[in-house]
Order: structure tokens, then sequence, then C-alpha cells
């Protein structure tokens, strides 16, 4: 009867004793590893014919359209450089709609004259077709026009993938319709990146800023995650299925003494750590930071930043890369937004910025009151991005996952709003009341129209509680989930500060043509936009109530649930923003935000069948072992009668009616559950369907556990079946 519980107890004394590391002395980081599984600058430069590489690099660096008659000898030297290294399959690496990567092996083999030869066309290079029918589309496509056709995507590397048995080739690539509607994550995050260069360089040209060909976005990605000994992890359904734990008593001790974050990083992590690095350094990702975070056994990574594209697709490649070398070490890594409850959640820290091709980041203040007032109007048009499209960006991050940690205690509320700093927000105030800024030395300077700025670098104020904050030199968008991929929110994000742009800069045409000389225009425009953004700024702590009423008076959303917050996607006013952008056409949009809210009902369909499943098979023969043990102990009581006092089985009986009345919450909150599951049965339209699991069935679930979990604090521990917090979170 106990087989689960005696199981739980053996695997913690196998971890106790076997959980560490063979520690095989000192190794160290071979610098010269890094990238060595991607075909990169210098493996083409050494590779590639003179002309053929220049071809390449004017595609790569300029965004020039591929010429394609230099493919057949890039597939070749590819080839050549990839079976030199064991490899014997390529793929197109691609990101579809389910947030994950999607790769289909092709062998090099071709029959040639009767016989096997190994080649690899330009043709194969460039394009593949892979079956799109089972990829999710919204809508978009019936099973018989599922033509999908993947594409290079030179801008980033090809990378070898090593498997047990022999290499693969992964080769970037964008994945589009027959009828080129885009069905993947990459092509509107490539449209958006030519959004704002074409948006940006107008307005530097406007600045006399001539020399810049092309504006690059660029992100570095904070990523946050949990390990948990892989034993726990298969003894746990919900775990396995859902990612999170659907219920779980919290432990006596948590995170309440913060001594977990930024602490000395235990042995058996570091070693998984260095040798998760180690692969992403092959991979030519340069993971830079390491730390742990504030919960027990909650870990972060964070590569240097790189052109959003590229950053997009290293995250993902950090994700999966993680997760595997987490398993040969015997653990399970966790990437879901709230694996825990009652413990802090998971997130990815979106660090965003764009530069010219001279290397010049836009976001930095710069030196003279030019380039301050130019980096002001960049500035201020990122402030009005997130001011108009709020609502986009929290639908950007909406995930059943996200929904159990934004506006909990460790990350900010589904209310978007920028935090500037001190020096910027008074600049800013300053600007918008036409004063003239306070003489501060070093950081004002006379322009003889007004008194400008010369705004430091050294933005130091910091202010953890903002989704959305400015961190000298970049925005730092902090609400993303840290499952998701980073795609949507950067697409978003750079299409609104785009289309921002464009609306600036015709204002500012506008001014000049009156007659004012392109400084003065600049501060009127400022002006103007300073004061419409006002709402969107907040400089306190995002996580306090009075916040929220004050987002409120505001006028500021403050949308809870994905299955509300995904109708920001289609209100008219975002599509159009989207359409004028080039980044999605209408079909594209609603093929997404139908893809959205499957997963979302999806989501909490299995999570609502995995817990009522969990109840039935597993806490409740638990909880009706321990009564009947109960039961044998007030019942021999009874029939002591003449040796006890009368009453003397009290304390058991009251314990037995605590787990009958536990038993019976239990039971009706499964019923509820169930309830509302088939109610959503009868439903075809998605977007109500999503709203009935956003107002009634995910509160449900939060509420339904508490028997569950009041349960845990009273059965015998042998005889509970599932590993407890207490173990999972401390024990590796
Ligand atoms: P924090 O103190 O917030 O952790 P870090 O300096 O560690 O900040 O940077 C966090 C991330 O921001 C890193 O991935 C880093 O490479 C990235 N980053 C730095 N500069 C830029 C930039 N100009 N554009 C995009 N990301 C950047
Ligand atoms: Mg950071």
């Amino acid at each position: 009867m106990s087989v689960n519980a005696s199981t739980r107890h053996s695997i913690l004394y196998k971890i106790a004793n076997n959980g560490h590391v063979p520690f095989e002395g000192l190794q160290g980081q071979k610098p010269s590893q890094f990238g060595i599984n991607t075909f990169n600058d210098r493996i083409m430069r050494e590779r590639l014919p003179k002309d053929t590489y220049k071809k390449l690099q004017d595609t790569i660096r300029r965004g020039d359209k591929l010429d394609m008659s230099i493919a057949n000898t890039v597939a070749h030297a590819m080839k050549e450089w990839a079976i030199g290294k064991g490899v014997t399959h390529f793929t197109h690496w691609f990101q579809p709609q389910t947030g994950l990567t999607a790769e289909k092996h092709d062998a090099f083999l071709e029959v040639d004259n009767g016989e096997m030869i190994e080649r690899f066309k330009g043709d194969q290079l460039v394009q593949g077709e892979p079956d799109a029918s089972s990829f999710p589309s919204g809508g978009a496509r019936t099973t018989f026009e599922a033509r999908g056709y993947t594409m290079w995507d030179p801008s980033s590397p090809a990378f070898i993938v090593e498997g047990p048995k022999g290499g693969i080739l992964c080769i970037p690539s964008v994945f589009i319709s027959y009828t080129g509607e885009a069905l993947d994550k990459k092509t509107p995050l490539l449209r958006s990146m030519d959004a704002i260069s074409r948006s940006a360089l107008k307005v530097l040209q406007l600045f006399g800023n001539t020399a810049a060909t092309r504006v690059i976005t660029t992100i570095g990605t904070e990523q946050e995650y949990f390990l948990i000994d892989k034993a726990f992890y298969h003894m746990r359904p919900d775990l396995q299925v859902t990612g999170r734990t659907l219920l779980g008593a919290a432990p006596p001790k948590d995170q309440q003494l913060d001594d977990h974050y930024f602490g000395s990083i235990k042995e058996r992590v570091l070693a998984f750590m260095q040798d998760a690095e180690n692969e992403l350094y092959k991979l030519g990702v340069p993971a830079k930071t390491r730390h742990n975070e504030v919960a027990p056994h909650q870990f972060e990574i964070a590569p240097i930043f790189a052109e959003a594209n590229v950053g997009a697709d290293r995250n993902q490649i950090i994700m999966e890369v993680l997760k595997k070398v987490a398993n040969r070490h015997g653990l399970a890594l966790l990437l879901h937004e709230k694996p825990f409850a009652r413990i802090n959640g998971s997130g990815k820290h979106n660090n965003w910025s764009i530069s010219d091709s001279e290397g010049n980041n836009l976001l930095d203040p710069g030196k003279t009151p030019e380039q301050n007032l130019q980096f002001l109007i960049f500035l201020v048009a990122t402030l009005r991005a997130v001011h108009q499209y709020g609502g986009l960006l929290r639908m950007s991050i909406a995930s059943a996952g996200n929904d159990h940690r934004l506006g909990a205690n460790e990350a900010p509320p589904a209310i978007i709003s920028v935090f500037l700093g001190k020096r910027l927000s008074t600049i800013l105030d300053d600007i918008k009341e036409g004063r003239k800024t306070k003489k501060v030395e070093d950081y004002i300077i006379d322009l003889g129209i007004s008194k400008l700025p010369s705004i430091l670098q050294d933005n130091t104020d910091r202010n953890r509680t903002s989704p959305f904050a400015f961190t000298g030199e970049k925005f730092e968008f902090r609400a993303i989930g840290s499952s998701a991929s980073v795609s949507l929110s950067n697409t978003i994000l750079s299409g609104a500060v785009a289309d921002s742009l464009d609306i600036m800069t015709a204002d500012l045409e506008k001014t000049m043509d009156e007659g004012h000389s392109i400084e003065e225009a600049a501060l009127k425009i400022l002006q103007k936009y300073i004061k419409e953004t006002e709402p969107i700024r907040f400089e306190g702590n995002n996580y306090s109530e009075e916040w929220e009423k004050e987002a409120e008076k505001r006028g500021l959303p403050n949308i809870r649930k994905t299955g509300r917050a995904l109708d920001f996607f289609i209100d008219q006013e975002n599509m159009d923003m989207l359409m004028r952008q080039g980044i999605f056409r209408e079909s594209e949009i609603f093929s997404r935000y139908n893809t959205k809210l499957e997963q979302y009902i999806t989501a909490l369909e299995i999570e609502a069948q995995t817990f009522c499943d969990m109840v039935k098979t597993k806490i409740m023969p638990a909880a009706f072992a321990y009564q009947k043990q109960l039961l044998d102990v007030i019942r021999g009581m009874n029939d002591m009668q003449g040796m006890l006092e009368a009453g003397a089985s009290q304390t058991q009986q009251r314990i037995l009616k605590a787990i009958v009345d536990q038993i019976s919450a239990l039971t009706d909150s499964c019923d509820k559950v169930e309830d509302v599951l088939h109610k959503g049965e009868a439903m075809d339209d998605l977007g109500a369907k999503a709203k009935l699991f956003a107002d009634e069935l995910a509160g449900l679930l939060d509420e339904a556990r508490d028997p569950a979990d009041q349960l845990e604090g009273i059965i015998a521990d042998d005889l509970w079946p599932l590993p407890k917090y207490s173990e999972m979170l401390f024990v590796l």
C-alpha cells in the first residue's frame, strides 16, 4: 500500500548518497572551444572563395537579398565542414508557433548513378519543405493546403548539435506558407527589425547622421530556471505533464531568509552549469553571467547581447541545452513560470536596444547636446510605444504559466509601466514644463535656445519592481515568462517603437518646414510627447496595492488573465499599427490569436484533468489509508474502554474528522473543476471558452488545491505519495 511513499524515501536515500558529482580536478574553460560548432565568420572566410564570402557577408551585414548563385558553393563548404565534424544529417531549424523549435533531419545521402554519395545542394540549404499540416496555424491553413516552406536565414549562423551517434547540422530558418504567410515566430521578428531600421534611419538623417546605413535591434536575455533531482520530477505527474506542481504544501522554510540569492553555488549545480556553458560556447552562445536566484534551487544564466534574431535563436538554444545537460546530470530543469506555489517564479528579462551600423547605441545619451536630443527622441519614442501599445505588450507576454507569476510577489503586475530613474525623469519633466533645467554643473550645457542636459551614462538607480525599466543604454522588459520565446515581445516592441518614430518624424519635419531648426523642433516635439506619455511613467513600487489603484486612475489596463489579455491582439488600432509597419498581415494576426487561445485553453484543460486525476488516484488513496489506520486505532481504544478513560480517543477522532472534512472539500472542488470542463466542452467559440476558463477555471484550480495541501500536513509522511516541496527544493 505504501509502495509510492517508500519509493519516495528510497529516492531521498539515493540522492543523499549519490547525488554529488565526482570532482575530477580543475579543468577550466577552454576559450578555443568558443564557436567551434558554428559556421561562423572565421570558418566562412577560411572555406569560401573570396567573392562568395563577400556576397554572403553583404547579405548578413547589410541585410542584402541573398544572391542565389552562391548557394551551391556555400552549401558544399558547409557540408564539407560539417562532415569533418562527424555530422551525418542536416535540418532546417525553425520556430513554429508552439514556442519551441522544430527540426526534421535529412541525411546528406543521395543516389548518383546507382551509387550512394554524400551531397548537399544549394537549394537544400536555402529552402526546405516540411509537412506543415501538424503545426499550429490557428486556422490559417487547412490540411489540404498545408504546404509550408522553410527558408535559410543567413544572418543567424548554422550550427552543429552533437548527437550520441553523429552530429546534426542545424540551419536557422524562417517558416512560411505557400502564399508567403509567416507561419513562424521569426519572420515577423525580422520584419520588425526592418521596420525599426527604416524608421530610425529617418531620425538619424534629420539629425545629420548620414553615415549609418542600417539600424540594428539588439537583445540580451536573462533566463531564470529551477533545478530539482530528476527522480522527484518523475514521481510528479503534474510537473511532467504541466510543468508545475498543481498541489503541494508550503515548506516550513522557503525563501524567507533570502539566503539563496547570489549564494555560493552547490557543486552539483556548478558542475551542471559548467557543462552547459561548455556546450553553449561550442554553439557560439556567449553565456556570461550565472548566479543563484531568490528562490531555493532557482538560478539564472545570461549571455552577451546580440542582434535580435540571433539573440532570440540563442535563447531557444539556451533553453534546449540547459534541459539536455541537466538530464545528463540527473537533474530536471524547470522552465515553467511558477513551478511551486508561494515560491518565487521564473521570468526572462529581455534587454533591448537599438544601435546604428556604425556601432553607436542610440539609447546611449551621448556626449554632445545634439546627440542628447537625438537620444531623447528615441527614448520618448519608446515611451510612446509602451504608452500607446501597452495592451499589445501585455498580450505578448500572456500565457497560462505567466498568469501565476505576474502580480504575485516576485514579478511586476499585468500593468505595463516604465521606470526611467530620477535623473532622466527630471530632465523630461523640465522639458515638458519648458523649464530651464537647474544648473547641475556637469550635465547642463547651454545651447542658446534652452538649457539642455548632457546626460551622464551611469544611470545607477534601479527599480526591480518595474516591468519595463531604462537601465542605461537599454530598456529591460522584465515581464516575459521564463518558458516563452522572446520573439513576439520583441516583434511588438520594435514595431511599436518604429511606428512612434514615424509619427514623431512626421511632426519634426512639419515643425522644421515652419522654419524651426532641428533643435527647436525636437524640443517642441519632445514636449508634446512627454506630456502625452506621462501616465505610463512610474517610479514607485509596482508590487504595491497603491499602484494598482493609481494605475486604474491613470486608465492603464490591468488584465490579469491570458484568456482576456489576448484580445489586445485583435484590437483594431493595434492591428492597424502592426499592419502599417508591415509586421503582420491581418490573417497572420488572427492565426496567432487563435493559436494562442488554443494553447491557453489546452494548458488549462490539461492542468484540470491532471489535477483531478492526481487527487483521485494518489491523494484520495493516501487519505483513505490513513483514515483506516486512525479508525483501527480508535476502534482499538474503544475496545479497551475498561482500561482507558471515557473519550480517550478524542484526539484521534478530531484528526479523523479533519481528514473526512478535507476529503469532502477536495471532492467538491474536483466536481467544480470538472463542471467547468464540461461547460467548456460544449463551446465552439475559442474566444468565449478562453474567457470562461480565465474567469472560472483558473481561479478554481488555485483554490482546489487547498484541501489537498491541508491533507499533506495531516497524513502520515510514509503514506504520502508525492515528493514534497521541502524535498524537491532542498535536496540536491
Ligand atoms: P543587469 O545588471 O540588469 O543584470 P547586465 O549588464 O548584466 O545587467 O546585462 C544584462 C543583459 O543585458 C546582458 O545579456 C547584456 O548583454 C544585455 N545588454 C547589455 N547591453 C545591451 C544592449 N545595448 N542591447 C541589448 N542588450 C544589452
Ligand atoms: Mg538585468
